[in-house]
C-alpha cells in the first residue's frame, strides 16, 4: 500500500481548508430588499426578479 512520503504540515492542511466555505456559492443579496437569495431565482422575500418583475405576492 502506498503511503504519503511526507507528513502534511499544519499549514498545508489549513491552507487547503481555506477553500471550504460556510455558504454555498451562488447566494447573492437581493437588490430590492437586501435579503440573501439564490442567484437567477426570484427573491422569496419580495417576489421580485430583475428589478421589476413581480411574480408572487
Ligand atoms: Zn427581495
Amino acid at each position: 500500500m502506498a503511503v504519503p512520503f511526507r507528513k502534511t504540515s499544519k499549514t498545508k492542511k489549513r491552507l487547503r481548508r481555506t477553500h471550504f466555505k460556510l455558504q454555498v456559492p451562488g447566494m447573492v443579496a437581493c437588490p430590492n430588499c437586501g435579503e440573501l437569495k439564490i442567484s437567477h431565482r426570484i427573491c422569496k422575500e419580495c417576489g421580485q426578479y430583475k428589478g421589476k418583475e413581480v411574480i408572487s405576492k
